[in-house]
Order: structure tokens, then C-alpha cells, then sequence
């Protein structure tokens, strides 16, 4: 139960414990929905424009219309924040669903483009994919047999609501006794895992999947600080035997930063210890994050608007 916090539904604030939907929303029926996630960090929104802009180009990627504009939308996502006393850290969430039908008497193919969208934002405190305590020592990650959706099919750059592979596997990483596990396209690529994109390294330089995932934000936070502390970066098709054979992994995320992985299925990686290059990144990460980098005060973003 989320006891802290402060969401916005229905263009009013809300308490977590009355953040409620409609049954009829088609975001619950139909898994219609598009969202984003940014963070606040000791008093600062981390890339907080980087993280609206992907959500404006999500809904336009699935056709919805967002009713408000990227200066309101900070604002809301400011009040939240501020009105739900989470400013030390938080987790900020922004989410437009389809909503219900106009008119649904006798008829169920309305118009999909005209319906009630909800608009749904709150900010909780911080969430971990993996506890720092795990991260600290390295965690655990399967392969999944599950595949991930194809982006033929949804197209994961437009980050949505369809978890049906993510939940799958990450059954499958918890029957393994794995932290989580990464999925593969169905014709065999490395493409992401549950809320996280992936990189390992070999022969000293950086490997992500291309394709078929989310453009991640931290994915592209990871590249700014590889080239901080002169670390190539390549993205590329990638079978899951280069990740099994790679010198390092690690998982990155909004929810919970640069994650070194030690153990990919049953290989070990640096004698089980987090791997040189993904500490170096891990820690760099977070002391610029405690610094401020490319980070905005939430008195700042209210202010604003
Ligand atoms: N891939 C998926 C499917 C995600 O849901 C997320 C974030 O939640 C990521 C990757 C990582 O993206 P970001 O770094 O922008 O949080």
C-alpha cells in the first residue's frame, strides 16, 4: 500500500490511496495507455524535459491527444512532488490512458480517436528495480524463454502499459531465483528487460541492443558518462551468447539507476564481483545525480509555469 506521495487524476490532487480508475477505462480494459517516468533526486527533477518530450511522442505515437502541454504538465508533475512531501526522492510518473468510449450503448467500435482520454500523473517515493544493497554486491539476471513483443506489433520506442512479456519473464527470473531477466526479439536479439535496457562490455568497449526497446533515458545518460571516462559505446543486433560471453553487464533504469550485473543464467562474471567499468559508471552516476547534473530544483520547475 503507497501511503506517501501525491497523484492528479481528474485534474485534481488526490491522496495515493484515492488514485482510482474506471473500470470501463479502456487503459484497464485494453492496456491502452502511455506513460513516462522521471525521477527526483535530493531536490532536483533529473533530464525532467527529456522525460516529457518521450511522453508527448508516445501519445502521438499511439494517437492520443494529451490535453495539456509540456509547460503544464511540469508544473503538475512540480505540485505533485511538492503537495506529496517527496522532494528527497521520487519516483514521477505521467500517464495518458484511452479512457472510456463517448457513447458505448449497443455500439463497441466506437471511434478510438475520440475518446475521454485520463490524464494521470503522481510522484511516490523513490522505487528500486533491485535494492542498492543487491547493486552493491551485483545481481542476478536470466535470459527468459518469454520473448519480447515485437516492435511490429507495439512499438516499444512509445513506452506502454503492454507487460504481458515483462510479467512472464520475470516469473520465470523468480522460479530461477534471478533478480530479472532480459528478453530477446522473437528472432533471437538482445531487446530489454521489465522497466530496463542493457549493456555489457567487451574487449573494453560498451554494447546495447539497437532495437525493438525503449530509447531509455538512463541508456542515454550511460552513453554522456562513457564517453565522460573515455569508454566507446556501440549498439548492435546482439545474441544473448555476447552478453554470456561479455566481461560485464549491467542494467540501467530510471528506477534505480546503472545496476552491475554478476550472473547472467549460470555464468559468473568477474569472480561474482560488479565488474570495473559498471562501477566506475554506477558510482559516477550518482555523485553527478547528488550533485545536480542535469537536474531541476522542483521549486523551479513549479515556478516556472
Ligand atoms: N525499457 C523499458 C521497457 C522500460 O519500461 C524502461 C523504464 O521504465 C526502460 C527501458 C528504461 O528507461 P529509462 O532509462 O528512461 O527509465
Amino acid at each position: 500500500m503507497i501511503d506517501r506521495g501525491m497523484a492528479f487524476i481528474e485534474g485534481a490532487y488526490v491522496e495515493p490511496a484515492n488514485a482510482k480508475i474506471s473500470v470501463f477505462d479502456l487503459g484497464f480494459t485494453k492496456s491502452d495507455v502511455v506513460y513516462d517516468v522521471t525521477s527526483v533526486w535530493k531536490g532536483r527533477f533529473f533530464r525532467i524535459d527529456d522525460h516529457i518530450e518521450r511522453f508527448m511522442r508516445s501519445c502521438a505515437g499511439v494517437g492520443m491527444r494529451c490535453p495539456y502541454d509540456e509547460s503544464e504538465i511540469r508544473q503538475i508533475l512540480g505540485n505533485c512532488v511538492h503537495r506529496g512531501d517527496v522532494a528527497d526522492n521520487a519516483y514521477v510518473e505521467v500517464a495518458l490512458t484511452r479512457g472510456a468510449y463517448k457513447s458505448y450503448i449497443g455500439d463497441f467500435t466506437p471511434d478510438l480517436r475520440d475518446t475521454h482520454v485520463s490524464f494521470i500523473a503522481f510522484a511516490i517515493p523513490y522505487v528500486w528495480i533491485v535494492p542498492p544493497e543487491a547493486q552493491d554486491v551485483g545481481i542476478s539476471i536470466i535470459v527468459a524463454k518469454t520473448r519480447r513483443i515485437p516492435d511490429e506489433c507495439v512499438d516499444a520506442r512509445f513506452k506502454n502499459f503492454h507487460w504481458g512479456d515483462f510479467t512472464q519473464a520475470r516469473i520465470e527470473a523468480t522460479d530461477a531465483g534471478a533478480h530479472n531477466a532480459v528478453l530477446c526479439t522473437p528472432d533471437g536479439y538482445l531487446a530489454e528487460g521489465p522497466g530496463f535496457n542493457i549493456f555489457f562490455v567487451a574487449d573494453g568497449t560498451l554494447h546495447t541492443p539497437k532495437r525493438n526497446m525503449l530509447e531509455g533515458i538512463t541508456r542515454r545518460t550511460v552513453v554522456e558518462l562513457a564517453d565522460e571516462i573515455g569508454t566507446s559505446v556501440e549498439s548492435g543486433n546482439y545474441q544473448p551468447e555476447a552478453l554470456l560471453e561479455a566481461d560485464e553487464a549491467f542494467i540501467c533504469s530510471t528506477a534505480g539507476g546503472i545496476m552491475p550485473v554478476v550472473k547472467v543464467d549460470d555464468r559468473i562474471f568477474s569472480n561474482g564481483k560488479p565488474g570495473e567499468i559498471s562501477s566506475r559508471l554506477r558510482n559516477l552516476y550518482w555523485q553527478k545525480r547528488e550533485a545536480g547534473w542535469l537536474g531541476t530544483p522542483v521549486e523551479e520547475v513549479i515556478a516556472a509555469a
